[in-house]
Order: structure tokens, then C-alpha cells, then sequence
């Protein structure tokens, strides 16, 4: 290169500090500079004006929390102890998420944003903190789900109508077939019960992504829940030929442990639709003369619940993803099992809207296990909400224009007065035979659940 072809030092900088000045000038999404003592250094002027404030040096020097006002997805302000910015400063770790509205503190618009917060590398290690308007884009999610949802609902009755009448020809005792005729029928018959399976799917995630479900907490004992949910797949089992395993199991020496009682607050329809996709891919993933082991045991503050089987496996590539929408492991062994992509996304955004946690530990060609993490509640609790869950009920039914008419009814005739609802008391005597530990005191020596495809691990009682 010439001399006269290299650009001068100086006016390069210049340059390039003009430049990064014209591109935060001009682009639409908010960016702040954050010491390390929480005052701002440096705001553009989408920043300012999403936060209220009139010109980018006004705020220069004021204390971030006192200028980014948050509410949360039900309109609650958010306190500055919960700012997700306010956490990731404390916990040095970045955050993105789309969660929560920017209030202005002028005129007090509301805007959805997506909200970080990065760290710098420089000296100083000051934190970068971005927001974009999302509105438009959560306009067009909210129509796009709309109509997802609305297609799934509509074409959901003609699949189960055509599922239906093909079971009915495949029924001998319906109708009369060739073999020729039986396979074909067959054929359609999956193909309709995998698409009605799939609508079914889509029509959960975009209620479940829009928060549409209305999730019903209450008090219960897991084990019992668990168990009878997963004896309810004996039957499919037996029929692969699959041995079936429910409860601890002491591998060491093979015999019976003391069954812990756990309690925890779940919605049981969610319950049932974690376990039944669990102990369902377990099921499809694992070849005949397998194995299948579910169990449920207390961990400190959590209930920990496992469902192992020794299948096909997952692998190291795919185990990062099979929680993902539409995610499917693609092998030679995968492709000739049908599924949607769609069962352990659900899992996990039913297990999180309880509060709880899924993963999954696998070696590929040997098994796998699954686990959900629940927040864990002792007797004690469990009895107080119960009593509390049962006297809401009373009062509701009390309260229920049903029985204000049947009251009003009697009213009008002389009869003696009818009995009011009783409050339900706490009993005397804790009805537990056993006491469940607090749960700082609940870290009793209890098994890990073994490695998947150990020959011991499905060893235990229950056994099928
Ligand atoms: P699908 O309908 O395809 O089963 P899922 O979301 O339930 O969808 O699972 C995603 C992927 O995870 C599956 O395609 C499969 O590759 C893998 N997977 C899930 N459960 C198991 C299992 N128990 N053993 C092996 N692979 C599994």
C-alpha cells in the first residue's frame, strides 16, 4: 500500500466515534452504559424517550433503577429487587427476556420490550442494557397462534371422526375385511391417530404459549398421584413385552426400602399429561424385552421424579434439543418411530408453569432417564392447604348462584333452616402415621437414581 492510500490515525478515530455516535442515534432500539455503581454513562435517544425522559443527558449520572420502570405480564410493578436487571447485576450473569413492560415516566405509555443486559470486557467492566419494542411482534405471534389454534380446533373433529369410523372397519366385530384391505385400513389408522395427535399438540402449545391455561394447584400426596398415573400404562407395556418397575429400589441389596411419603401443590391435569408423554416415549423408545422404571423421592426441598427405561438412547448431539418445539432426533432408529416433536416441549412448559424443572441424562444405545423437579412441601403445609382448599370449596358452593336459588326456594316455604356448611377443622391428631421431615431436614442418605440399562435398577417391588 502507498503512503498516500493510508488514512490518517487521528481522523480515522474521529471516524469511528462519529459513526458509533450515528448508529445509536439513529436505531430504534433503547441502549444504555452502566457503571459498575449502577449510574448511567452514556443513553441514546430511543433509550430516553421509551423511559420518559426528555434528552439522552438528563439522565446521565442518575441510578438505573430509579429510571427503568417495570411492570410485570399482569401489570404489577416490578420491585427493584425483582428487576431482572437488578438480578443479573447482582449475579454477574446476562439476562434476555421478554417478559416484562417499560412504564415512561413521563406520560406513562407502556411498551413490551425485550430486555438484556450484557457485560462489557473493558476495563472498567461496565454493563450494556438494550430494549426493542416488541408489540408488533407479539401482534403478529398472538395472530399467528390465533390461527394455528383455531385450525387445530376445527380439523381436530374430522380426524377424530375419520380415526373413529376406521377403527370401526378394523373391528371384526364391525365389520368384515380382507387381510389386503386390513393393512391398508391399518395404515390410515395410524396415519389419522399420529395427525389428530398432532392437533391436539399444536392446540396445547399455543394455549400453554399464550398462558390460556388456567392451572389449578392443589395439595397432594406425588407418590400415590405418580404411581397410579404410570400403572395406567401396564397394559401397553406388557403388550411390548417391556418389564415394568414402580418404587425405590435398593440395588445393593435387592429388597424393598421404606416408601417416602412426599407432598407437594401440582395440577393434576398437567401431572398426568408429563407422565403419560414420559412413560409414552419410554414406552416407544424402548425395544420389546426392555425395561421401565418410574419412582418418586424426596430431595431436600424438592420431589424428584424419575422415569428410566433402557431404549434406544439419546444422542450427545441431540440431548441439548429434544426439549425444543419440533425437535426430533434424526437416526435410523427415530425415523421408523412416528411422534411430532412436540410431547417434551410440552412436558417442560407444564413442569416450569409448576414451578419445577425437566432434564434428561441418556447414553445413546443405552437408555435413558428423564427427571421433573417439583418444589417439595412438608406434611404440615400439605395439611394446612388441604383444610384451606376444602373450607374455599364450602364457601364457593355456599356462594354458588345454584344454592342462592335453592335457599331463596326454601325461604318462601316455612321449613326448618338448612344446615350451613361447616368449616373443615384442622384434626386433633396429624393424620400422617409418619411425619414428613421439614424439608431442611429432609436430606436423608436416599438413593440416586441408577444409570439407565443396569440390569439392578429395574429390580424392585411392583414389579410386572
Ligand atoms: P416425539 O413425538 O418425536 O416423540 P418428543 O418431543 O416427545 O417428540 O421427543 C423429542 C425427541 O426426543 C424424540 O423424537 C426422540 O428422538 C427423543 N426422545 C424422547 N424420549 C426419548 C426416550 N425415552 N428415549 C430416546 N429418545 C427419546
Amino acid at each position: 500500500m502507498g503512503i498516500f492510500n493510508r488514512a490518517p490515525k487521528v481522523e480515522k478515530s474521529n471516524n469511528q466515534a462519529e459513526l458509533a455516535n450515528m448508529v445509536l442515534g439513529t436505531i430504534s432500539d433503547g441502549v444504555m452504559i452502566v457503571g459498575q455503581d449502577g449510574l448511567i454513562k452514556l443513553a441514546n435517544p430511543a433509550a430516553t424517550t421509551m423511559i420518559g425522559y426528555g434528552n439522552a443527558n438528563s439522565v446521565i449520572g442518575l441510578e438505573y433503577l430509579s429510571v427503568i420502570k417495570l411492570e410485570d405480564g399482569q401489570g404489577a410493578p416490578v420491585p427493584d429487587e425483582q428487576n431482572p436487571l437488578a438480578i443479573a447485576m447482582r449475579s454477574g450473569k446476562p439476562v434476555t427476556t421478554r417478559k416484562y413492560i417499560l412504564v415512561s415516566a413521563q406520560s406513562g405509555k407502556r411498551t413490551p420490550v425485550s430486555l438484556s443486559l450484557l457485560f462489557t470486557k473493558n476495563y472498567h467492566s461496565d454493563r450494556i442494557i438494550t430494549f426493542r419494542d416488541i408489540a408488533k411482534e407479539l401482534e403478529e405471534e398472538s395472530a399467528q397462534s390465533e390461527f394455528i389454534s383455531t385450525a387445530s380446533h376445527e380439523m381436530r373433529t374430522p380426524v377424530a371422526s375419520i380415526e373413529g369410523y376406521l377403527g370401526l372397519a378394523l373391528n371384526p366385530q364391525t365389520a368384515t375385511i380382507d387381510d389386503r384391505a386390513r393393512k391398508f385400513l391399518e395404515e390410515a389408522h395410524t396415519a389419522s391417530a399420529h395427525l389428530g395427535r398432532l392437533f391436539q399438540d399444536l392446540l396445547d402449545v399455543t394455549k400453554l404459549d399464550d398462558n390460556h391455561v388456567r392451572i389449578q394447584m392443589v395439595p397432594t400426596e406425588i407418590r400415590t398421584l405418580v404411581k397410579s398415573i404410570a400403572d395406567s400404562h401396564i397394559e401397553e407395556i406388557l403388550k411390548k413385552h417391556i418389564k415394568y418397575s414402580f418404587g425405590t429400589v435398593d440395588a445393593m441389596k435387592d429388597k424393598k426400602q421404606i416408601e417416602q411419603t412426599v407432598y407437594g401443590s401440582v395440577d393434576h391435569d398437567f401431572m398426568r399429561e408429563i407422565l403419560d408423554n414420559l412413560i409414552e416415549n419410554a414406552i416407544k423408545y424402548t425395544d420389546e424385552n426392555g425395561e421401565i422404571w418410574v419412582n418418586v423421592r424426596g430431595d431436600g426441598d424438592r420431589i424428584l421424579i424419575n422415569v428410566t427405561d433402557s431404549g434406544i438412547g439419546i444422542a450427545p448431539d441431540d440431548i441439548d434439543h429434544v426439549f425444543q418445539k419440533f425437535y426430533r432426533s434424526d437416526n435410523s432408529q427415530t425415523r421408523t418411530i412416528g411422534g411430532t416433536g412436540l410431547g417434551l416441549y410440552l412436558v417442560k412448559l407444564r413442569t416450569e408453569a409448576m414451578g419445577g424443572k425437566v432434564w434428561v441424562e441418556s447414553s445413546f444405545g443405552d437408555g435413558s432417564t428423564f427427571y421433573v423437579s417439583l418444589p417439595r412441601i412438608t406434611a404440615e403445609e400439605y395439611e394446612k392447604r388441604r383444610i384451606a382448599m376444602v373450607n374455599q370449596q364450602v364457601r364457593d358452593a355456599f356462594n354458588s348462584p345454584a344454592l342462592a336459588k335453592q335457599q331463596a326456594a326454601a325461604q318462601s316455604t316455612p321449613v326448618s333452616p338448612a344446615p350451613q356448611p361447616q368449616p373443615v377443622q384442622a384434626p386433633a391428631q396429624p393424620e400422617q402415621p409418619q411425619p414428613t421431615p421439614q424439608p431442611s431436614a429432609i436430606n436423608q442418605p436416599e438413593q440416586t437414581p441408577p444409570t439407565p440399562n443396569t440390569q439392578n435398577n429395574l429390580e424392585n417391588n411392583n414389579q410386572v
